[in-house]
């Protein structure tokens, strides 16, 4: 499974606070999946999309 971080992301730091197992910021200052996600992180990655405020996170 893979996470990816749209464009819109306003850098609130939900998706990597809840989940840095897959979400970090990047040079830019803005999201991104830096790894696939696992049964491990599965749970915390679909909770990280669903806590986006700008809804720019798909799991697939
Ligand atoms: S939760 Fe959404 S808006 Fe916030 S940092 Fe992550 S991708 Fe960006």
């Amino acid at each position: 499974m893979k996470a990816k971080v749209n464009e819109g992301c306003i850098a609130c730091g939900m998706c990597v606070s809840l989940c840095p197992e897959v979400f970090r910021f990047n040079d830019e200052g803005l999201a991104e999946a830096y790894t696939d996600i696992t049964e491990e992180t599965r749970e915390t990655a679909e909770e990280a999309r669903e806590s986006c405020p700008v809804s720019v996170i798909d799991l697939n």
